[in-house]
Formats: structure tokens, C-alpha cells, sequence
């Protein structure tokens, strides 16, 4: 059974990829800050699927407790053959509005978080010749609106992210995946009930993770774009 840490899986679209993949057959390992929701979730996939998930209390900014994680979960698991870069907040964006501690969590969670778990993992899968690195992006990073501007910085940055890892993993047996959503109904977007159609369901994305996840060894998805219809 192929091990994948999922981070941000306390809730929305992370959660959903946890279940998703725990019912195709993959290892989960859950990670976020909230040990309560992570709890209930691996203890309701387990019921459902016995040894399949396990949870990690990690806050992805730190980088000390995102190597800690990843050396207890090599330590309990073995090989680490995916890792899903989901957690992400979005908050305060605009330039104009000033809210510089808004834009630092954003920075910290949204780059640093996805950089700290990447260059962690890396090496084993390197050496491994396989393994396969999920970034979700966003509609947000490949456009900019008036109201979202920092948030977009980062979602930009995600994205430039998996484009270099495409050059630099080529070739490697690495993959890496690019997954840009539009609107989710999920707690993070607040506007999403404003919308004059229908949101995706986090399960949308899930979807678009296990696709990517189960193509033949010799196909790399590098770039998914998904949007409500
Ligand atoms: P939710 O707010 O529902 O979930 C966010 C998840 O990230 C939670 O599990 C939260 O857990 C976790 N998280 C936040 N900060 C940290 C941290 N410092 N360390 C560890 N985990 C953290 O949002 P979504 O599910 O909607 O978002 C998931 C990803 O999808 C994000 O990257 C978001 O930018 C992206 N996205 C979402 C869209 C949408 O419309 N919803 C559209 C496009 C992209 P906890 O609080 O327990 O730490």
C-alpha cells in the first residue's frame, strides 16, 4: 500500500482527498493543526478501511515539526511515495488594506508550507526513482482580482513552484502535479454561496488528485484546472 501525506486534511478539500484515497487503496497520513477534526476523520476512515490512516498534529509553516512528521512517518511507514501540498489559507489580500499579519500567515502557510514538505521528501523519492508531488494551486494563481491580490501572490508562487519541480524532477520517475480550482465549497470560501452556479464539491478535487495519482508510471499530469461549469 503506497503511503501519501495529505496536508491541510483537518477539513474541505484536504479532508476529502483523505477519504478519497483511503478507499483506492493508498495509505493516508493526515496532517493539520487541529487534532480534534484530524481524530474523527482517521478514526472514521479506519472503521471503514482498518490501518489505513494515521494523523500528525502539524502546523506546515514550522519546519521543525514538518521534519519531525516526516521522519515518524518514514519511521512507522517506510517509503513516503506521495505528498499533497493542501494546506492553505486565504485572508486579508488586498495591498491597499495594509494587513501585513494576514499576508505573512498567507506567505508562511501558502510558499513556505509547500517548500518545507517538498525539499523534505524529495531526496527518498529520488533515490527511489518514484514518488509524486501534489500542489494545490488555484484559479488565484493564475488570476488576479481587486480583492485578491496577496493571496494570488502565493497561489502564483505555488504554481511557479510545480513548474520548476516539472524541469527539475524530468526524467527522475518524480512526479508532480499542479491542481488550480476554482470556488469550493469549503469554510474558505466565504463568498461561495454568492456565486450565481454551483460551487464545486471538495470531493471535485479529490477526484482530480486520484486521476493524476493512478495514471501509468510514464504519465506525468503536470497542470489540472478545474472550475465549476
Ligand atoms: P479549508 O479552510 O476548508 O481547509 C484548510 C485546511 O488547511 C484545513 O485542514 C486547515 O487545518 C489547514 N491549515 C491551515 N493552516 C495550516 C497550517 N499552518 N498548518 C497545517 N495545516 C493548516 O480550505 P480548503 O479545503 O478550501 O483549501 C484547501 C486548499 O485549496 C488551500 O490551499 C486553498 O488555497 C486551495 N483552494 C481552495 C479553493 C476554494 O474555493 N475553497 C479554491 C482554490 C484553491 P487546521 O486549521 O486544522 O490547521
Amino acid at each position: 500500500m503506497k503511503t501519501i501525506i495529505i496536508t491541510g486534511a483537518s477539513a474541505g478539500i484536504g479532508e476529502a482527498i483523505a477519504r478519497k484515497l483511503a478507499n483506492n487503496n493508498y495509505r493516508v497520513v493526515l496532517v493539520a493543526r487541529n487534532k480534534e477534526k484530524l481524530a474523527k476523520i482517521t478514526d472514521e476512515i479506519n472503521e471503514k478501511s482498518p490501518d489505513t490512516a494515521a494523523y500528525y498534529q502539524v502546523d506546515v509553516s514550522d519546519k521543525a515539526e514538518v521534519e519531525a512528521m516526516i521522519n515518524q512517518v518514514k519511521n512507522d511507514y517506510g517509503t513516503i511515495y506521495g505528498y499533497i501540498n493542501n494546506a492553505g489559507v486565504m485572508l486579508s489580500a488586498e495591498v491597499t488594506q495594509g494587513d501585513i499579519e494576514s499576508w505573512d500567515q498567507m506567505i508562511d502557510v501558502n510558499i513556505k508550507g509547500t517548500l518545507y514538505g517538498t525539499s523534505l521528501v524529495i531526496p527518498d523519492m529520488l533515490e527511489n526513482k518514484s514518488g509524486h508531488i501534489i500542489n494545490i494551486s488555484s484559479v488565484s494563481g493564475h488570476e488576479v482580482t481587486k480583492i485578491s491580490t496577496v493571496y494570488s501572490a502565493t497561489k502564483f508562487a505555488v504554481r511557479a513552484i510545480s513548474q520548476g519541480l516539472e524541469k527539475e524532477l524530468a526524467k527522475t520517475g518524480v512526479r508532480i502535479t499542479n491542481i488550480s480550482p476554482g470556488m469550493v465549497d469549503t469554510d474558505l470560501a466565504p463568498d461561495r454561496h454568492k456565486m450565481n452556479r454551483k460551487p464545486l464539491e471538495a470531493e471535485d478535487i479529490a477526484n482530480g488528485v486520484l486521476y493524476a495519482l493512478n495514471q501509468p508510471s510514464y504519465v506525468n499530469v503536470n497542470e489540472l484546472t478545474i472550475r465549476p461549469n
